[in-house]
């Protein structure tokens, strides 16, 4: 069996074809710039990679970038599309609708557009993805895998906002979270690596990437998630700003002459740690100007360690005690430094890293001494390997 992973974003499809028989990946590609001067198509197979330039009009001609490389008779890895057996797409937000993956029908489609409220920038083209592709793999099931569902065990108290309760009931405003597809992988993984039943284990599960989240996973179920009604909240992002007082967004949008769309394009995209650098949204050139005396690099840099850090703690408070950590995504799989300094001073917590176990980059290993009280693990995340594997799940 072959399955299709698609992530279908506003001027990108990032995919990968993956033989389910051994789990591996035969393709992986993306095409870039859809609608836009420069689009163009790269993919990878074996550690090979080719390159496409061409005009890419929209998401329709993209897809069909993407078949007929996949097929082609010189660089492709299958003979034919009917060889794809099913089309796993990742979809930002379910909403109150979706606790799990789902084969797509037009009730679903319908739900997946009204939490577009809710993820304007990912729905609209995760749904655009979907019917392209049903357009042209008529043969294949299409599942939708979301990033909301893993998060939809929260308790009330915990997902609710302490607003009029109204605001609730009329427009759906509540802590929904994301990243979830990734947090359930590697806190599966990390309680497998412990030889434990997740249900015995209290995990805090760190991705952190360019979008960074921190998920509380309570006897296997997500219990508290730093990111919010939208990805906005929590950590310090790449270029989004999280947790901030909310009586600063109307201040700061009559200081500075903003409407709702500018405040919101301010905090998504021009804050965190490119807001406070000056510099970059990327944590290697954070890195690496703070190493060379930066100050406002340094502070960024600092400012993103103690939000984690805060998170961990008040997480651990939340579940009475933490048994694991895990780090994952770029920075949580990579950033050697980071980590250790997200772990130090946690002794209190029964926290306390192995320096020469933690020199490890992008491999599931152990890094915490043997004198941790908690375990903590660098696990590489694998969202499309998750959502092959449910949609293998669901046409089998
Ligand atoms: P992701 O969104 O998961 O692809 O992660 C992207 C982030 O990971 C960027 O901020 C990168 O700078 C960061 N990253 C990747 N490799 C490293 C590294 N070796 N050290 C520090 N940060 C890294």
């Amino acid at each position: 069996m072959k399955i299709l992973v698609i992530n279908s974003g506003s001027s990108s499809i990032k995919y990968q074809l993956i033989n389910m028989k051994s789990e591996s990946v035969l393709a992986k590609g993306l095409v870039e710039r859809i609608g836009i001067e420069g689009s163009r198509l790269e993919q990878e197979v074996n550690g090979e990679e080719i390159e496409i330039e061409q005009e890419i009009a929209d998401h329709g001609v993209g897809m069909e970038l993407v078949i007929d490389t996949l097929t082609n008779k010189e660089t492709g890895v299958i003979s034919s599309v009917d060889e794809i057996n099913a089309v796993g797409h990742r979809v930002v937000q379910g909403g109150k609708y979706f606790d799990k993956s789902v084969i797509i029908d037009q009730d679903v489609k319908e739900k997946i557009e009204e939490c577009a409220t809710l993820a304007p920038l990912h729905n609209p083209p995760n749904l655009m993805g979907i019917e392209v592709c049903e357009e042209l793999m008529p043969h294949a099931k299409q599942i939708a895998t979301f990033d909301s569902a893993f998060h939809q065990t929260m308790p009330e108290e915990i997902y609710m906002y302490a607003l009029p309760y109204e605001l609730y009931e009329k427009h759906d405003i509540r802590r929904y979270g994301a990243h979830g597809t990734s947090h359930k992988f590697v806190a599966k993984k990390v309680a497998k690596e412990m030889s434990q039943p997740i249900e015995d284990l209290k995990i805090i599960t760190c991705h952190l990437g360019n979008g960074a989240s921190v998920t509380a996973v309570k006897n296997g179920k997500s219990y508290d998630t730093s990111m919010g009604l939208t990805p906005l909240e929590g950590l310090v992002m790449g270029t989004r700003c999280g947790d901030l007082d909310p009586a600063a967004v109307p201040f700061i949008m009559e200081k500075e002459d903003l409407n709702p769309q500018e405040m919101d394009d301010l905090m998504n995209n021009e804050s965190g740690l490119k807001g406070i650098s000056g510099i970059s949204s990327d944590m290697r050139d954070i890195g690496e100007a703070a190493a060379e005396g930066n100050e406002r690099a340094q502070l960024a840099l600092d400012m993103f360690v103690g939000r984690v850090k805060k998170y961990i703690g008040s997480y651990t408070a939340e579940m009475n005690g933490v048994d694991a950590i895990v780090f994952t995504a770029g920075i949580g799989e990579n950033a050697i430094e980071l980590r250790e300094q997200i772990c130090s001073n946690l002794d209190y917590l029964g926290i306390e890293l192995d320096s020469v176990k933690n020199d490890v980059r992008g491999a599931t290993t152990e890094i915490s001494a043997d004198e941790s009280n908690v375990k903590v693990y660098v696990i590489p995340t694998n969202e499309e390997l998750v959502i092959a594997r449910d949609a293998k799940k669901l046409i089998d």
